[in-house]
């Protein structure tokens, strides 16, 4: 039985991963802060006798004996990660220095979950993995952006000074049940402001775009990654390459809900990307793995949660 760590496994896409795991047979320590995150994403497994939740902070040391880590623990919602931006970069860079430092103790496989905002705003587009981006590094947006890049090159660099099996996953925007209500994302606030009756908050004029890839096929693409043979480290892209412009995110949240709120407009955050789609060539022909839920069926799951849970 692989003993498997999941850093963030209380936040949206952690839990969805712990509960694959479990499925599977691993037996699985769940670590988190509950900064973002919230033990009702995981109270389910709670009575399982394969999970085991621990409060840690990743930024600080961890000694426990596993084979494999995946390592998402960081706030990703901008309005998260720029509350206590030091802290952020803390959660990135130190966080990816311990785990690992504990991976090369131990010698277990780890899988860092970086992101498309590594590429910033783009001049290439979709974005393929060769391209080194255009990042600011001094904006509202740098803890998280810079602190995942300087992740990513923690990972190479212990994979090339010290032979660790690493993989590194670029997650472009993932939206599903178990996203938090408040969390200030574009498909939870339209589906919560939608349900409401509330008016929907496009910000600038709403052309900006973003691909949006649904949870269920995230984790496969993870899961796949992990698993695939040693000497393939990536980075990869997983996301999926539909590509929608705000606006035609909000009409569709509002045809799905059959809610009546307006548009309105407000001021676009800075540093905010004009453009974003994965280029997923190689995670087709390295992983086998393609996207397989459509934007209609994914909101449809979400919104659903959204009604049962939330009493919205
Ligand atoms: P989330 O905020 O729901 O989950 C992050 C989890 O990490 C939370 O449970 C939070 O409490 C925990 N955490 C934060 N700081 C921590 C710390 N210092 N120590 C321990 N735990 C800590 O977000 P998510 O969408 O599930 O994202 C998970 C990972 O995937 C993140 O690393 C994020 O950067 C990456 N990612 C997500 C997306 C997306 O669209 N969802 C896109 C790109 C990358
Ligand atoms: N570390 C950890 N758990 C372990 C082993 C190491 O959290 O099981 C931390 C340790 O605190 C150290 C970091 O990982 O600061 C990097 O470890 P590494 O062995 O690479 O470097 P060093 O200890 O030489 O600084
Ligand atoms: N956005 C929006 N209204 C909202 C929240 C976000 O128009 O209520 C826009 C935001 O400006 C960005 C896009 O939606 O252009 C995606 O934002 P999100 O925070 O979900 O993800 P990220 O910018 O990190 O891709």
């Amino acid at each position: 039985m692989k003993r498997t760590l999941v850093t963030g496994g209380a936040g949206f896409l952690g839990s969805h991963l712990c509960d694959r795991l479990i499925e599977r047979g691993d037996d699985v320590l769940c670590v988190d802060n509950f900064y973002t995150g919230n033990k009702r994403n995981v109270a389910h497994l709670m009575a399982h006798s394969h999970f085991e939740l621990m409060r840690h902070d990743v930024s600080f040391p961890l000694y426990v004996e596993v084979d494999r880590i995946y390592n998402l623990a960081c706030p990703a919602s901008p309005v998260h990660y720029q509350f206590d931006p030091v802290q952020t970069t803390k959660t990135s860079v130190h966080g990816a220095i311990n785990m690992l430092g504990l991976a090369k103790r131990v010698k277990a496989r780890i899988l860092q979950a970086s992101t498309s905002e590594v590429y910033g705003d783009p001049e290439v587009h979709p974005q393929p993995e060769g391209y080194w981006g255009r990042v600011n590094p001094i904006g509202i947006r740098s803890c998280y952006d810079e602190g995942k890049r300087c992740a990513e090159t923690l990972f190479f660099d212990y994979h090339r000074q010290h032979r660790l099996e690493i993989k590194v996953m670029r997650i472009f925007n993932t939206y599903g049940p178990r996203m938090h209500p408040n969390d200030g994302r574009v498909v939870s606030n339209f589906i919560v402001q939608a349900l409401k009756g509330q008016d929907i908050t496009i910000y600038g004029d709403g052309q900006q775009t973003r691909s949006f890839c649904y949870v269920s096929d995230l984790i496969d693409g993870m899961l796949r990654l992990m698993e695939s043979p040693a000497d393939f480290t990536g980075p990869v892209n997983i996301g999926n390459p539909g590509e929608f412009t705000m606006l035609e995110l909000a009409e569709n949240v509002l045809r799905l809900t059959g809610s009546r709120s307006k548009l309105i407009h407000q001021p676009l955050p800075s540093d905010d990307p004009k453009q974003r789609q994965p280029d997923i060539q190689l995670a087709k022909s390295a992983l086998d793995w393609t996207p397989k839920v459509c934007l209609e069926d994914g909101l449809r799951e979400t919104i659903t949660y959204f009604e049962k849970t939330h009493q919205l």
